[in-house]
């Protein structure tokens, strides 16, 4: 890491978590998404902040609190049908202690997410396998087609359009597949990736009338707003596409809220992704590793706190 961002104090750390992160507890998540569901008519979907996993009581900490975010969100009565449900989103990377992109096998990952995967069905939860950067992908996409054909329907993919591979991958997913599509956070190198933005957003429409076209259920997430217009206008529109067949996705704290409003108006789902942590030293620790990785994010906090959206 970066030592300077390792030297900037937990204090000021956690003055940018704020806007991003949901809370210290799994209760204060919930509170979050009962808040946005009542308040603002938003859909979310729960994660927690568990990544860079050294031992494996970690890992066991992990699946621990995975099945009690399905018993909480699958008890609350405050939220609609299915769809309005709090949905999971998790990381294979949180289950094992030896990650693909550190050169280990993911031992443990499939058997741990298995368990989760079995608990959420019997619950009536939906959960998303997000994608992280390319080590993974290969491991990610067979453990979403082994899930899908053992009728684990409940379960859903994230496809990064930022790589070359992914138009092949789509075409190939099995019907009825679940997608989150995003352009993807991780700095691919251009062997595997392209590297503007204006080329990842393009493909981001391309992927969303494909996969719209053969039937698959688009989770549309960026927080760009032209791209989400020219989504509706371009894609959605033409193709008729009904409303319970796509939802448009952001971050929790990225300020969107005229755009957001102006969905709800419309009848569009829109979902946040609310990330929680189990103490704020956890929250802390995540933050560190997003800003080493993505140092430009600092500035955009700071627009973002002192902007409305
Ligand atoms: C719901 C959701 C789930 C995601 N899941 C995954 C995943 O599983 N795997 C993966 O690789 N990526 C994931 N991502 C991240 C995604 O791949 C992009 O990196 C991220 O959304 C930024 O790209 P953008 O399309 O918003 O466009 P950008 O051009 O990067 O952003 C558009 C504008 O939004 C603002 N903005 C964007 N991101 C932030 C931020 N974090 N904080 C403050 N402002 C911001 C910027 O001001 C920018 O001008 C997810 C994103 C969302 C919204």
């Amino acid at each position: 890491m970066n030592p300077l961002i390792r030297l900037i104090p937990p204090a000021f750390v956690r003055f940018f978590a704020r806007p991003y992160v949901a809370g210290d507890s799994l209760a204060k998540a919930l509170e979050v998404a009962g808040r946005l569901h009542a308040e603002r008519g938003l859909a979310s979907t729960l994660d927690l902040l568990a990544e860079d996993i050294r031992e494996q009581e970690t890992v066991q900490r992990n699946i621990a609190t995975y099945l009690a975010m399905i018993d909480a969100v699958a008890a609350d009565s405050r939220f609609g049908g299915e769809l309005e449900k709090p949905s999971l989103s998790l990381k294979l990377s949180s289950y094992t202690t030896a990650p693909l992109d550190k050169g280990g096998d993911a031992a443990g990952a499939k058997e741990s997410v298995l368990r989760i995967v079995d608990r959420a069905r019997e619950k009536g939860v939906r959960l998303t396998i997000d994608m992280e950067s390319r080590h993974w992908t290969d491991f990610t996409i067979r453990l979403l087609e082994e899930l899908h054909a053992a009728g684990q329907h409940h379960v859903g993919g994230v496809f990064q359009t930022r790589l070359h591979r992914t138009a092949a991958d789509l075409a190939r997913l099995p019907q009825g597949l679940r997608v989150r599509l995003v352009i993807g956070i991780y700095d691919e190198p251009e062997s595997v990736a392209v590297r503007d933005k204006r080329e990842m957003k393009e493909r981001l429409l391309a992927a969303a009338r494909s996969l719209l076209e053969r039937g698959h259920y688009v989770e549309f997430a960026t927080h760009d707003e032209a791209i989400v217009r020219r989504f509706l206008a371009e894609v959605v529109a033409p193709l008729g596409v009904a409303k319970d067949r796509f939802e448009v996705q952001m971050l929790y704290g990225v300020p969107r809220e005229r755009l957001l409003a102006e969905l709800r108006r419309e009848g569009i789902r829109a979902r946040l992704y609310v990330p929680f942590a189990l103490g704020w030293p956890m929250a802390i620790a995540y933050l560190r590793r997003r800003l080493d990785e993505y140092p430009k994010m600092m500035f955009l906090v700071m627009r973002n706190v002192f902007s409305k959206g």
